[in-house]
């Protein structure tokens, strides 16, 4: 396909190409057939698209208990009486939470940390929703909280960090279980998660 130099058209649409190859995955290429469709599509269509990325920063806000993504006060899990308040699945971004939404196999609450500690970048508890995760344990009415930070240094950082900063509030603390993923055979696992596996086995007798 011929590549088109749209900055020979107008700086508006120049300036609609830079914006677009910013996104994450999108060169100069893509950027640039996307800019031309938007271009090509009724007036309506662009003013929808405009509008929704708008209402995306202004109404999307953080849950006042959980961190998770919400338009209202307090998002739908939270305020999901049907979920069990005395369980919490701690994990890095929202984008977990959806991932382990639809497993469809945890009907606790969760906590949005914002990322891991990350000494080399300069991530420390503080820039981290740590302080308000302890004090959603301090109210006394959790019975447990599952680790699921990512099995990284900094996520494994993270769940020690977090293990020692609950221990004195008397709650279970759980880190969810690394190994052989479902439908993978032994010989194609690296040797790091079978070590892992092995560690992390369930007792069957
Ligand atoms: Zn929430």
């Amino acid at each position: 396909m011929m590549v088109v130099d749209v900055s020979k058209f107008s700086p508006s649409l120049e300036r609609l190409v830079q914006k677009i190859s910013k996104l994450p995955g999108l060169g100069r290429k893509s950027a640039a057939r996307l800019a031309l469709h938007i271009l090509r599509q009724p007036e309506e269509e662009a003013r929808e698209l405009a509008q929704a990325i708008l209402d995306v920063k202004t109404r999307i806000h953080l849950c006042r208990i959980c961190s998770n993504f919400t338009e209202d006060e307090v998002c739908s899990f939270c305020s999901d009486a049907r979920r069990d308040q005395a369980l919490i699945c701690v994990v890095e971004t929202p984008g977990d939470v959806l991932r382990l939404e639809r497993t469809g196999s945890f009907r606790g609450l969760y906590h949005v940390l914002g990322g891991t500690l990350s000494p080399l970048d300069d991530v420390g508890p503080d820039d981290l929703r740590i302080a308000e995760l302890i004090e959603r344990v301090k109210g006394g009415a959790v019975r447990e909280v599952i680790l699921a930070t990512n099995p990284t240094t900094d996520g494994d950082t993270t769940a020690h960090y977090l293990l020692r900063a609950l221990k004195e509030y008397g709650v279970a603390v759980s880190r969810i279980a690394r190994g052989v993923p479902v439908g993978a055979e032994i010989e194609q696992v690296d040797e790091v998660t079978l070590a892992s596996a092995l560690e992390s086995r369930t007792r069957l007798s």
